[in-house]
């Protein structure tokens, strides 16, 4: 008997329908993209990001406060093997004068971004948290600091994070270990994230899109994860190559692909947080507005010192100076507003619960 294969287009309805696909319908869906079809879902993913967020884009401010990691993955410019990378790590003061400015600025969320730096212990982070808190009650915190204990995670959210972004990279243990050290696995990522979520962070996850050695069923195999573990955000971003890394010559992710991952996103969660990455808006002058037509309502404009924005390189030629810079906001603001949407200061919480 001849098997009625449903066309990518009626999986699209599906998904709309039930928010959920199979992991062989995810890989159909992938694998049989079209540019036709893709407009179509951009089309879907705008309506339904217009149902709950309307047309407000959140803002959150940047702050990459140490590029010191004692992880070695092998796609990132700031491994800890790169003795070409040059060091910094923020002093608290020095974090605090950021949030300063980004307050003016009209940012109502504060991301602090690092590598995982030994220096930065609890004792280290717990007050500095508490510090911004104290001064800026109306904001929430993001923690992206990777990989710690339960009990570190507890006693972060306890001094006020609010929210905690750990990609999961990859949910194929396989590829997974292909892109990172033995000493670092797929189900150890995963444990992180259920604890942040059992602890009450709003969970921020997500994965490279084109990494090496990448599938449409590893692709299949993140949104059936995403969907069990239902964060409040979820950050995509094209695989770029770091040419200080092992994988210095493999092929970069494609705003193309990337794109239809967004808007498949949207349709699954349709009330998920979305940032447009700066990984976007390098591989493509447009990337972020692009991801914003295709269902994104999250920019991040980096709010780091100017002197150490080009020191947290974690693939080549990322943006830093443009208007991904927090003082451009307001370059940021005409962009968004000439696709049909505009920037709000507010703390943008997520929806999807
Ligand atoms: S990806 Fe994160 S954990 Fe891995 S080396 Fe880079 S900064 Fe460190």
């Amino acid at each position: 008997m001849e098997y009625n294969r449903p066309e990518p287009i009626q999986l699209i309805h599906k998904l709309r329908a039930d928010r959920s696909l199979t992991k062989d319908e995810w890989i159909a869906l992938i694998a049989n993209r079209t540019p036709d079809l893709a407009e179509y879902l951009f089309s879907l993913a705008r309506e339904e990001r217009e149902l709950y967020y309307g047309r407000d884009i959140y803002i959150r401010g940047l702050i990459e406060f140490t590029n010191y990691c004692r992880n070695d993955c092998l796609y990132c410019g700031i491994r800890k093997s790169n003795p070409h990378a040059v060091r910094y790590r923020l002093t608290p003061d020095a974090v605090l004068s950021c949030c300063r400015t980004g307050y003016e600025l009209g940012f109502r969320t504060f991301v602090l971004q690092g590598g995982e730096d030994g220096y930065y212990t609890d004792d280290k982070l717990a007050p500095l948290i508490r510090h911004i808190k104290e001064l800026y009650p109306d904001c929430a915190i993001t923690l992206s600091v990777g990989e710690r204990s339960y009990d570190s995670y507890r006693l972060l959210f306890d001094a006020g994070a609010d929210r905690y972004l750990l990609r999961h990279e990859t949910y194929n243990a396989g590829h997974y270990s292909r892109l990172h050290p033995p000493s670092l696995t797929a189900a150890a990522r995963q444990k992180c994230l259920w604890d942040l979520r059992s602890i009450g962070y709003q969970v921020g996850t997500g994965f490279m899109v084109g990494s090496p050695y990448q599938t449409p069923e590893h692709l299949a195999e993140d949104m059936l994860f995403i969907k069990e573990l239902n964060p409040q955000m979820v950050g995509i971003g094209p695989f770029i190559s770091h040419r200080r890394t092992p994988f210095a010559d493999k092929e970069s992710g494609t705003l193309e692909l990337t794109l239809f991952m967004l808007a498949l996103l949207r349709l699954m969660l349709p009330k998920v947080l979305l940032p447009a990455t700066t990984a976007l808006g390098t591989i493509d002058p447009c990337g972020r507005e692009l991801g914003i037509l295709a269902g994104a309502n999250v920019v991040m404009p980096n709010l780091s010192p100017t002197e150490v924005r080009k020191d947290y390189l974690l693939y080549d030629n990322k943006i830093c100076t443009g208007d991904e810079a927090a003082e451009c906001v307001s370059s940021l603001k005409e962009r968004i507003e000439s696709i049909g949407c505009r920037i709000v200061t507010a703390r943008g919480d997520s929806l999807n619960y």
